[in-house]
């Protein structure tokens, strides 16, 4: 039998990836299902945006882009972070790739040696946890759960860091949770950071523009963590793009580096059709983003209107992303005929199955006992899921 590596068997697969699979394969056979369980913008790219790919085609841009990406896309990250972050970048600071998953694993497997703890609040993204996995760190979570708001403390943060922590992953807003730490609870974790002069401070912004609080910072912006903090955002989400991969790193020149080195040996640069595509999304017209801002945020007035009206569920507002992780313990020891339901990830297949509905277990995010889901899709299909969950929920004793 062909050998497979440790290290990939020691991986977990992509829940929201399988997930959206599951249902797509179910939608083959001819199953209604509604799918809540991927988190991608639901709009389409912007002409505009389209435009500068067709011409980018045209004009022969067929040929390998630099590996850390082109310098006028990067020209165009750093103007775009100085306006809207007001944080200034050099180009040779930024390095793109095939989106911001490869951007985070590419900084992640090059800092992180074997051992080195790696904090995570959780819940956190499916995949945070396995890339650092992939380099042999140590993941340590720290839970906040709905109590919280998802949001944790200056004193948990505090407690985990020992003197083998050598990297902090942040998110906010946030997937899975929608939390967005406001300025002042990001200055209580810096004031906590600023003491650790061996902690990289990954900070993941890709929802930074689906943010319905009216103010965002950026961890980028704190002076006290200068030269060690290193941003991760890209186009997936702000301009629905999610499909053409590009995103990007941003940070110290020597981390740059190391980057281009790594992605220089296994995938090259980005494709350069959609590099020219993302250059138009940074240099265009920003009004696509708020009209979709928008949409998400009336979305997100709906499904929490729609969760609060079935018993049992624990809700609290998401302030940003375009996701729900509503509490559903009340529903876990249940059962429907002979089938019990152990646990959150039990009760994301019943929905799946009984209500056709696809949405992710917590336990995929390092938080069991709630269950994802994507609001991202029109308000006829999030009315029909909630009435479908709402009776399928009903029909467990
Ligand atoms: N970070 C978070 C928190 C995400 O939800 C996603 C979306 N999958 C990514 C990074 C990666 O985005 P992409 O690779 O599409 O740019
Ligand atoms: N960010 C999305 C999600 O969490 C995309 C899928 C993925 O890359 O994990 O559903």
């Amino acid at each position: 039998m062909t050998q497979i590596s440790e290290r990939n068997r020691s991986l977990a697969v992509s829940q929201t990836l399988a997930m959206s699979q599951r249902s797509a394969e179910l939608r083959a056979k001819g199953v209604d299902v509604i799918n809540l369980s991927v988190g991608e913008p639901d709009f389409n790219t912007p002409d505009h945006i389209k435009q500068a790919a067709k011409q980018a085609i045209d004009d022969n841009f067929s040929f390998y882009s630099p590996v850390a990406g082109f310098l006028s896309l990067r020209k165009a990250i750093a103007a775009n972070l100085a306006q809207v972050n007001g944080v200034e970048y050099a180009p040779e600071q930024i390095v793109v790739g095939n989106g911001a998953k490869q951007a985070l694993c590419n900084v992640i497997l090059s800092i992180i040696n074997p051992g080195d703890e790696v904090v995570i609040p959780t819940p956190a993204w499916v995949s945070y946890v396995e890339m650092v996995k992939l380099a042999e760190g140590v993941p340590v979570t720290v839970p906040a759960d709905i109590r919280q708001n998802f949001k944790i403390t200056d004193e948990q943060l505090r407690s985990v860091i020992t003197p083998r922590t050598r990297m902090v992953l942040l998110c906010s807003p946030s997937n899975p949770t929608g939390a967005v730490y406001t300025h002042d609870e990001l200055r209580s974790l810096v004031n906590v950071l600023k003491d650790c002069p061996n902690v990289t401070v990954v900070s993941d912004e890709i929802y930074q523009h689906i943010n319905y609080t009216g103010s965002f910072t950026s961890m980028a912006s704190f002076k006290e963590l200068e030269g060690r903090v290193v941003v991760i955002n890209g186009v997936s989400k702000a301009y629905a793009m999610t499909g053409w991969r590009i995103g990007f790193m941003a940070g110290p020149v020597e981390i740059a580096k190391a980057v281009t080195k790594l992605q220089g040996q296994y995938t090259s640069g980005a494709s350069s059709i959609a590099q020219k595509a993302a250059e138009a999304a940074y240099t265009g017209s920003q009004e696509c983003v708020a009209e979709m801002c928008a949409a998400f945020r009336r979305r997100r007035d709906l499904v929490v209107a729609l969760a609060r009206e079935i018993p049992g569920l624990k809700v609290n507002v998401p302030d940003g992303a375009f996701y729900l992780f509503p509490e559903v313990s009340a529903y876990i020891g249940r059962r429907f005929g002979d089938r019990v339901i152990k646990d959150s990830g039990d009760l994301a297949l019943y929905l799946l199955d009984e209500a056709h509905v696809a949405t992710v277990d917590g336990a995929a995010f390092s938080l069991p006992g709630y269950i994802r889901l994507s609001y991202a899709t029109s308000d006829d299909n999030l009315r029909e899921a909630f009435r479908r969950i709402s009776a399928a929920l009903a029909r467990l004793v």
